[in-house]
């Protein structure tokens, strides 16, 4: 058998291997753990939102969709960006629907950045980024934010930036941290860009997630930066339809028009009653929804936070996301893949070691885990009660 055929992977995807996610779930199954690994809700989202894409189904709206979005669902999308932050973009050249963000994402980095550009990524980093910068054949650098506060070095940020930087890829709330960047920390992160002349590609997809009364800020609202950021969500966090992977993307028109070079040749347009049906849902729904989300995800953060501690775990409780990101010093000695194969062989609770989402310094993560609280109550007292025999060992 020639290697061509044994060992067919092309190059680009050699660093990288099956995602975490898919690892961490199948574990999770096959030990029958509590899953507290991959970021899905374990309780469907809003029914009203689930009845209209059935009534789309079922009243032709089964064909291509427009390739940068139907217009029902671009109308609420720019509808709700006005109401929400005040920004405005024009429906036909600066709004985009694409399949889920993880597309959004890479369709905005194959579409701006070229063969060798830098992009800078923040580590802890979501997984799929360094993969989209290699899939565009760029190169990624990488701006550390460290436990416990994940705050921003802006010299760090600074020293990274040269003549080949492109782009930074930004993602405030944070995943797998739970921060959510300051107006301090965008500022500088926004005069930075606008001196360099850089791009952002800004991943907002937990832009309802966030607690303690802090409410979520758009880079693209800071000055000189509605031209140069492309602000990217999804329906699958905001209403808990991570399956459906409908995501979108804003900008200015020239920027929104490199994305869609990409995305037209990526999937060409995005599932079309489930764009219809989201859209009347979202027109229905209004802003109040996003209250009542918050809420419902403060308590699962409390709970979750409180049970951490108890067990032995240090962590600072996450501004946003359905994610906290706690050491395990005082609980186990060895690294987090160790730990993670621990609590799913014998906890029976499944959690995601993020050693997986650095590069430059993975002796940052390899001393935390990350568990998500997108679960019911149900759920997270099962999962309560298996970790506190934890703080009953020896
Ligand atoms: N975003 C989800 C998480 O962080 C997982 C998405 C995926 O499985 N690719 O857990």
């Amino acid at each position: 058998m020639s290697t061509r055929t044994s060992d067919p992977l092309a190059t680009r995807f050699r660093p990288f291997g099956a995602t975490i996610f898919s690892e961490m779930t199948r574990l999770a199954q096959q030990h029958r753990a509590i899953n507290l690994s991959q970021g899905f809700p374990d309780f469907e989202g809003p029914q009203l939102v689930i009845d209209h894409v059935v009534e789309a189904l079922g009243s032709a709206h089964n064909q291509y969709a427009r390739s940068m979005g139907h217009p029902e669902l671009v109308a609420a999308l720019g509808r709700m960006e006005e109401e929400l932050y005040g920004l405005r973009f024009d429906l036909m050249s600066e709004v985009l629907v694409t399949s889920g963000a993880t597309e959004a994402i890479t369709s905005s980095v194959l579409g701006l950045v070229n063969p060798r550009d830098e992009v800078i990524l923040f580590e802890p980093y979501y997984d799929s980024y360094p993969a989209a910068v290699a899939m565009a054949g760029g190169i990624a650098r990488f701006c550390p934010l460290r436990f416990p506060d994940f705050a921003l070095e802006p010299s760090e940020l600074a020293a990274l930036i040269g003549p080949k930087t492109r782009a930074i890829v930004l993602n405030s709330p944070h995943n797998p941290s739970g921060k959510v960047f300051s107006r301090d920390e965008l500022l500088v992160i926004a005069n930075l860009a606008v001196k360099h002349d850089l791009l952002v590609i800004s991943d907002e997809v937990y832009e309802h997630l966030t607690y303690d009364g802090i409410s979520h800020t758009p880079i693209a609202g800071f000055p000189g930066m509605r031209e140069r950021t492309v602000t990217i969500s999804s329906a699958g966090k905001t209403y808990s339809f991570t399956g459906w992977k409908i995501g979108w993307a804003f900008g200015a028109a020239p920027l929104i028009a490199a994305v869609q070079s990409a995305h037209q040749f990526v999937t060409f347009a995005t599932c079309t009653p489930i764009q219809v049906g989201l859209a009347r849902a979202m027109n229905e729904l209004g802003t109040a929804y996003f209250a009542d989300l918050r809420m419902s995800y403060q308590k699962k953060r409390d709970f979750m936070c409180d049970l951490l501690r108890r067990t032995g775990f240090e962590l600072s409780p996450p501004e946003g996301t359905y994610f906290v990101l706690a050491a395990f010093g005082g609980l186990f000695s060895g690294t987090d893949r160790e730990f993670a194969k621990k609590l799913v062989e014998t906890v029976g609770v499944a959690t995601i070691p993020p050693s997986a989402f650095y590069t430059r310094c993975p002796e940052e993560g390899a001393k935390l885990l990350r568990f998500a609280f997108c679960k019911t109550e149900a759920t997270l007292t099962a999962a309560s009660e298996r970790l506190e025999s934890l703080s009953q060992e020896p």
